[in-house]
């Protein structure tokens, strides 16, 4: 596996150093140890990747066929399975996720792109006849030069989630990554080249979101903003890229719920809670992080719950039996830690983890046990706030409709499960629980094809699926005349 002493920036193809050559650390969050030296841009460098973009969708990339865009997405998928070893070991590296966790995500990563490569080519418009002599068609192009902003979480099979729609549609890409998390980002861009990706085509800027991000969002050469992140950093980005009315898709934060029925099946539900909050260590999104379960068979189902998470293996991440691995940062355990204590203050009981792990194994890196908070009301902050961690909060529902109910009591709509063998219940809650993604009696929420995305403050637009290759393109609609006689409006002789 080749860890690079320094990474740096990718602008026009070419890999160069900031402006003024500032670096920043990246971490390995397992160990707390420095992996590399990574170029920290400048807004002179973002000048110059919007500008390569520009210059490549004029040049060379916008006559590129769509059957050629799809050959192209391939092969970037051919590579990245050859690599798929040195790809996972990179990710755990930098993000500190378990061994099955990254292999799942980059199998996925190289899914999205053989699904987008064909996509780009079942991608079309449609043709209408008009009365009176005209016909009409549409055609779909590309929106142009597109922002890409990613989080930390998922570094990898985000920045793949983003770039492959974006080449399948012909736009051409700035991508932002996260700064704990950058490698990996900048190894696809790489592979993208090695396929044969035209230069400019897709430039890669580290550095400060705050900084150099703003500034991507609102420069007045990116047509396109694709972010993902924190809801309060949606908001900022929505609010820049106004200024020029730019097209914004929003993939945010959430507090997802996860409905047990007292018909359920009660061993399947609880390994489904189990990996719906546990998995990437609860740094998810989608994380289902708000259990409700049905008064009858509550305090069964969490003495249960808990004595399954005992069995939980937490440390090195690329061991393959570790079913959870580190925390990103030092800061995000603090985060996690301190809505563990707002619980307690507002009167809520840790019945497992709440704390930092012990033994020798955790005594670098950053580290946080499965957590599970119970008597908890719907309205205190560790009920409400994404915490974005591996904390759940368990809270009892007597019937349906208070299940319901309560589900919906949050400014979020990203993801919710629904565990039930009535089939009729499975339906009828599905249709009023205000999410975008909704799994019955399972806990898995992203798959290539399968639409993505959120309602209210979990934001808008639709990843992973068709309805993304469209958020990447404009609709123009052709309306031609081919009747016989001249046409006269005004009647005029
Ligand atoms: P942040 O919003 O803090 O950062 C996300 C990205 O935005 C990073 O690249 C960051 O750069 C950049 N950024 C920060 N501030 C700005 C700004 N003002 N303008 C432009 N770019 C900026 O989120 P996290 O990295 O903490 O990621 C976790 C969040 O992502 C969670 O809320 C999670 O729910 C959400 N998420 C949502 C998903 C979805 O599909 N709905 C999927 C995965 C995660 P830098 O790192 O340099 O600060």
């Amino acid at each position: 596996m080749q860890l690079q002493e320094k990474y740096t920036l990718l602008i026009n193809g070419e890999h160069v150093e900031s402006s003024n050559g500032a670096w920043f650390d990246t971490y390995n969050p397992a160990t707390g140890e420095v992996i590399a030296k990574v170029a920290k841009a400048t807004r002179e460098d973002v000048d110059k990747a919007v500008a390569a973009a520009r210059k490549a969708l004029e040049g060379k990339w916008g006559r590129f066929s769509a059957a050629r865009r799809s050959q192209l997405l391939n092969k970037i998928a051919g590579i990245m399975r050859s690599r798929f070893d040195e790809l996972c070991e990179l990710e755990i590296l930098n993000s500190g996720k378990s061994l099955s966790n990254a292999q799942g995500q980059v199998m996925q990563a190289i899914e999205d792109f053989e699904l987008y490569a064909a996509a780009a080519l079942a991608h079309e418009g449609r043709t209408k006849p008009v009365p009176n002599g005209f016909f009409n068609y549409t055609v779909k192009e590309p929106s142009g030069v597109c922002a890409q902003i990613v989080p930390w979480n998922y570094p990898f099979m985000m920045a793949a989630w983003k770039i492959a729609p974006a080449l399948a549609a012909g736009c051409t890409v700035i991508l932002k990554p996260a700064s704990l998390t950058p490698i990996t980002a900048i190894v696809l861009a790489d592979i993208c080249h090695e396929a044969g990706l035209p230069e400019g085509v897709l430039n890669v800027i580290t550095g400060s979101g705050a900084d150099v991000g703003a500034y991507l969002v609102e420069h007045p050469g990116v047509d396109k903003v694709a972010f993902t992140g924190e809801t309060t950093t949606g908001k900022d980005i929505m609010a820049r890229a106004s200024k020029t009315l730019k097209r914004v898709t929003l993939e945010l934060g959430g507090k997802s719920p996860n409905l047990v029925f007292e018909d359920a099946d009660f061993d399947a539900a609880i390994d489904g809670a189990l990996f719906g909050i546990y998995y990437n260590t609860g740094q998810s999104c989608e994380a289902r992080s708000r259990l409700f379960v049905q008064e009858s068979i509550y305090d069964q189902f969490v003495e249960a719950f808990v004595e399954k998470a005992k069995q939980l293996v937490m440390g090195d991440p690329l061991d393959k039996k570790t079913h959870i691995g580190a925390i990103i940062s030092e800061q995000q355990v603090e985060v996690i830690d301190s809505y563990v204590q707002s619980a307690i203050e507002d009167g809520a009981r840790v019945v497992y983890g709440g704390k930092r792990p012990e033994g020798p194994q955790f005594a670098k890196g950053h580290w946080y046990m499965p957590t599970v908070i119970v008597d908890v009301e719907n309205h205190m902050k560790v009920a409400q706030e994404e915490i974005f961690g591996p904390v759940i909060v368990i809270v009892k529902f007597k019937d349906e409709k208070e299940a319901v109910q309560l589900a919906n009591d949050t400014i979020y709509g990203l993801a919710a499960s629904i565990w039930t063998k009535d089939f009729g219940r499975a339906h009828r809650v599905a249709g009023q629980l205000k999410a975008g993604i909704v799994m019955i009696n399972n806990p898995f929420s992203a798959f290539p094809g399968l639409p993505f995305g959120g309602y209210k403050q979990s934001g808008f637009g639709r990843e992973l699926a068709m309805e993304s290759l469209d958020l990447y393109t404009e609709t123009k609609s052709v309306l031609a005349y081919i009747g016989e006689k001249p046409i006269n409006p005004f009647g005029l002789k």
